[in-house]
């Protein structure tokens, strides 16, 4: 018999279980905290429950925990680079950064990806499977043992697309934000999109307090769709109604992101129409130069044409930072140390 994932439940859900075990009530909590914010690894260390109820959860129910198995860590910017093993033997990326506000992680949501964005390298492999909400847990737990460190705000912009998983992210951050649970306020969170409409009326109807971050990319379809085929299905102006709604519903300013690929999308006259696109729209623009893919030969746009592209998008107020570069010793872009180290693609 396959043993409860019992990490990946949700309070009432391990209620219910421990209920129908003829516990007490509060036994679901003790159990939760334990996992959560003790982040026990075991029963047996969950000290103030009886010998006989740890015996019986370890009979019937597994704790899921990651390894790490191979870890980077920046000597210019502290930024630490995790390659972690999950029970079934894939691997997984998460990155941890330090900003002038906290630690912040970078944490994948699907082993591999099947939406074909052509400059990332988290595709190339096609999808394994979803993660787990608990192996999601895992990955924010992980980072903090290992490293010593807060994890004090999260981004799911490492390998997978997170509304591709909506069921197992929804309950990810559900225990993640509860307060028997890690206790992390979702206005910490960022969840990246690269635009399945349907998904995001969806998170809209949700009402969380999360930053949604929408991988724009491109200002018209033409473009977008030859560099991400699920403008095909969900083309820019369905994406933007969508978009518009979801700041209407739940008062959450978007983050809209942009990777400049020299010759691509990086020319001032794209920058008019991706400025024309969020007219009158409450939201920030990140552009990103992007991280080289050898296979595509995209190069980053040059500092002289990003400049250009920030003037024009800053002529009609549109508020844009650039991504900082953290970890370029390690090459921190996401998917590249799991191709690595299953043989494909450059090495770190
Ligand atoms: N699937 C989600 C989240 C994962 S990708 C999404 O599409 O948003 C996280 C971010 O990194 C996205 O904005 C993605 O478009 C961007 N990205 C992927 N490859 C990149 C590259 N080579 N250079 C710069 N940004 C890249």
């Amino acid at each position: 018999m396959e043993k409860i994932d019992i990490k990946s439940m949700a309070l009432p859900e391990l209620e219910a279980l421990l209920k129908e075990w003829g516990e007490p009530r509060f036994r679901a909590g003790q159990v939760y905290t334990w996992m959560h914010q003790k982040q026990a690894l075991s029963f047996e260390e969950m000290t103030n429950l009886p010998k006989a109820l740890r015996e019986k959860l370890e009979e019937q129910c597994r704790i899921t925990r990651l390894s790490v198995r191979r870890k980077l860590v920046s000597q210019l910017d502290g930024t630490i680079k995790y390659l972690y093993e999950l029970p079934d033997g894939e691997t997984v990326e998460s990155v941890l950064m330090q900003y002038h506000h906290g630690d912040s992680l970078c944490i994948s949501t699907q082993v591999g990806c099947r939406m074909g964005c052509n400059f990332c390298a988290s595709t190339l492999l096609g999808l394994a499977r979803n993660l787990t909400p608990a192996e999601m847990l895992e990955e924010v737990y992980l980072a903090g043992r290992d490293s010593g460190r807060k994890v004090s705000s999260l981004v799911l912009m490492g390998i997978g697309e997170p509304l591709d998983n909506y069921d197992n992210v929804l309950a990810f951050l559900r225990i993640l934000s509860s307060e028997q649970g890690f206790g992390l306020s979702l206005r910490h969170v960022s969840l990246s999109t690269c635009g399945l409409v349907p998904r995001i009326y969806d998170l809209m109807r949700e009402k969380l307090q999360l930053t949604l971050s929408i991988s724009l990319h491109a200002p018209d379809n033409e473009t977008r769709s030859r560099t991400m085929p699920v403008n095909r299905k969900y083309p820019v102006e369905e994406l933007m109604a969508a978009c518009r709604k979801y700041f209407e519903e739940t008062g959450r300013r978007i983050s809209f992101e942009y990777a400049l690929i020299q010759g691509v999308n990086d020319t001032e006259e794209c920058a008019e129409k991706h400025a024309a696109l969020l007219a009158g729209l409450p939201c920030h623009v990140n552009l990103i130069p992007v991280n080289n893919v050898t296979e595509r030969g995209y190069q980053k746009s040059s500092p002289r044409q990003i400049k250009k592209f920030i003037a024009v998008l800053e002529r009609h107020h549109i508020n844009t930072t650039v991504r900082r570069e953290l970890g370029a010793d390690i090459n921190a872009a996401c998917g590249q140390l799991r191709r690595a180290d299953k043989g494909e693609g450059a090495t770190c």
